[in-house]
């Protein structure tokens, strides 16, 4: 007889049958995401390994997944796009008044854009005109399902030349790290406004980059810096 524990046993398997995909086989191609990382060593974990994930941050990633459902735009939603190698996926997309619209759900309401994710909507911008959509405007929309607030801010992009160039110089180092069997060394940390400290801090691989170098697959060795 089903009792309170079967319950929710039955809830969380529920949920990591929808929330966790094996691993893709990526062969030589890049997510777009993974280059909006400051971090290459993140990259190739998160290639490598499934992700650690803790109950409450499967709830999050549940409730975050279905608030990416909701069409803002009333246009085209979840595009995916090639071009040279890198694959990205657009929350959304306005092909009449040429608008991006990238979406994030958070547990906070941040008070400026995230450096990973005003590079992210660069790169996703890029992509769509590689891919014969012309991007008039780009826009974040952050939907804080903690604090029930929501704020947009538009992203003013760099030139398209100089975030082509930065795209194809971290697509090759993170080929790179994965046809030589490289893990990249770990990126300096840094702080936001807020005194923050990202990257490391927000990182899903935290627990296999930090655990020391018998935790590394036979596939992967650690070279210094200097050495890549
Ligand atoms: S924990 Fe920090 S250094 Fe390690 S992979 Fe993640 S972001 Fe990079």
């Amino acid at each position: 007889m089903l009792g309170e524990m079967g319950i929710v046993e039955r809830f969380y398997s529920a949920l990591m049958r929808e929330e966790v995909k094996p691993l893709e086989p990526l062969g030589d191609k890049v997510w777009l995401t993974h280059l909006a990382f400051d971090c290459a060593r993140r990259s190739i974990l998160e290639t490598t390994y499934l992700k650690g994930i803790r109950p409450r941050s499967i709830i999050r990633s549940w409730i975050g997944r279905k608030l990416h459902e909701l069409n803002v735009l009333g246009k085209e939603m979840e595009i995916t796009l090639e071009h040279d190698g890198v694959v990205g996926r657009i929350d959304e997309y306005d092909p009449e008044n040429k608008i991006l619209l990238e979406k994030k759900t958070t547990t906070f309401t941040p008070r400026e854009i995230t450096p990973i994710t005003f590079r992210q909507t660069e790169y996703e911008k890029w992509l769509l005109e590689k891919n014969g959509r012309e991007v008039r405007k780009c826009f974040v929309l952050y939907i804080d399902f903690v604090n029930d607030a929501v704020r947009a801010f538009e992203v003013n992009p760099r030139d398209s030349q100089t975030i082509g160039n930065e795209i194809k110089e971290r697509k090759s180092r993170i080929l790179d790290a994965r046809k030589w069997g490289i893990l990249p060394p770990r990126t300096p940390f840094y702080l936001d406004s807020r005194g923050q400290l990202l990257s490391c801090s927000i990182c899903p691989t935290f627990h296999l980059c930090y655990l020391g170098e018998e935790a590394v697959p036979p596939e992967l060795v650690y070279l210094e810096e200097e050495e890549i």
